[in-house]
């Protein structure tokens, strides 16, 4: 019989579920909305209190606690990526929601135990695939980033991130009417180390550093007809030229590093005009923030020499660059404690994705949890990870829960 974890995970994958098995649910979108009606209920039909805020951030509020104004967080996100799978984001989001309904339950076979409160949240934007940047909501809560700018986020089709929000009813009033003070999210890895190591819990204790390259290439447009070859300055051979250098340079590099360039516009886009202006975006990800500025700044240097000869000229239009962070320790310690206790194996390991939880690390103290995912797939529709290990990463995260509430 399928768990209740499991279920849950079924009803939402029929929420913008593609043919080939995925989601896309993109922010702002019915399909994001449909989610967070569906989320909303499951809140309410477990007598939590139900928070929206102005960047349309979710809180389900469990009082366990109710003279104290303290709160431990626990959530993940709802949107997906255009070829999203299964799991990602959403698995946050009802195993915390599960997780908060066992201490619930908890605290009140022992009363008196829990000194703080719970709160499940889904946070908004975590992609980034519609609107850029990603980790949006929990960077707003963080105070990361200004509410006005977030609400200003302006999509490919020019529609900003508020009016979306407000178009499927999810830009809220209320700001979380409790102290966060720590934050806990349940993640499947996205890569392959845990399956290949046959671990089950994977404890993260900090992130990757990236350096994301935009790079705009400037050429000039001619017909593709009756231009001389020589003539032509093609922005689009350029790119494509700087794209396999990318590439080489890493390989070449032997340091490790990931790296794609995984977005491009090409302007004019007609079959008939040779492209005159193309950006791509090229990021580079790095165990050591120093390797990833240096390998972008070799392909920086190497590239402007590569496409020169072509009579294209390289503008930087965003050079941002993440450095490494560190994760709570006592969060990791005490994921690694539980895991022990309940029989499961575990390993420390860095995440190379971006998660909510590094936004949420700057305001409060925060920890992230992984489940493996078969063959590393992710940000694709075959993305699978099994009940059992699903189930797994649901009873530590319940224990630590249970442990963060109650200890002093
Ligand atoms: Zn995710």
């Amino acid at each position: 019989m399928a768990s209740t974890l499991n279920r849950l995970l079924e009803t939402f994958a029929r929420i913008g579920a593609t043919p080939d098995g995925g989601v896309c649910r993109l922010t702002g979108t019915p399909e994001d909305g449909g989610a967070r009606v569906r989320l909303a209920a499951e809140i309410l039909s477990r007598q939590f209190g139900l928070h929206v805020d102005p960047i349309g951030n979710m809180f389900g509020i469990a009082t366990l606690a109710p003279s104290s104004q303290e709160a431990v967080l626990v959530g993940s996100h709802l949107d997906s990526q255009p070829t999203g799978g299964r799991y990602d984001g959403v698995y946050g989001v009802l195993a915390g929601l599960l997780a908060i309904e066992a201490v619930v339950a908890r605290a009140a076979a022992e009363p008196g135990k829990a000194r703080r409160n719970l709160v499940v949240a889904n946070w908004t934007n975590e992609e980034g695939a519609r609107f850029q940047p990603s980790l949006t909501g929990s960077s707003v809560f963080a105070g990361m980033m200004a509410l006005d700018a977030a609400l200003g986020l302006i999509d490919g089709a020019g529609v900003a991130l508020g009016e979306a929000l407000a178009a499927i009813g999810y830009r809220g009033t209320a700001d979380l009417p409790l102290e966060p003070r720590r934050y806990v999210e349940l993640h499947v890895e996205q890569g392959p180390l845990l399956e290949e190591e046959g671990i089950e819990i994977g404890v993260v204790t900090g992130c990757w550093a990236a350096r994301k390259l935009s790079l705009v290439f400037h050429g000039e447009p001619s017909h593709t007809g009756p231009t001389r070859m020589a003539r032509r300055r093609d922005a689009l051979r350029a790119a494509a030229r700087a794209i396999e250098l990318h590439h080489q340079l890493i390989e070449a590099s032997g340091s490790g590093a990931h790296a794609s360039a995984a977005r491009i516009t090409v302007d004019p886009n007609s079959p008939n005009v040779t492209p005159s202006r193309v950006q791509v975006w090229f990021e580079f990800r790095h165990e050591e923030a120093a390797v990833a500025v240096a390998l972008g700044d070799a392909f920086l240097a190497e590239a402007q020499a590569a496409v020169a000869p072509l009579g294209v000229d390289i503008e930087i239009a965003v050079d941002e660059q993440r450095g490494t962070a560190s994760l709570d320790p006592h969060g990791a310690a005490l994921t690694t404690a539980v895991a022990r206790e309940l029989d499961l194996s575990s390993m420390e390991m860095k995440t190379i994705a971006g998660h909510d939880a590094l936004a949420l690390n700057k305001r409060m103290p925060a920890s992230l949890i992984f489940v493996p995912s078969q063959g590393g797939l992710s940000h694709n529709p075959a993305e699978f990870t099994d009940e059992a290990a699903l189930d797994k990463g649901l009873a530590v995260l319940t224990e630590v829960l249970w442990q963060l509430v109650t200890e002093e």
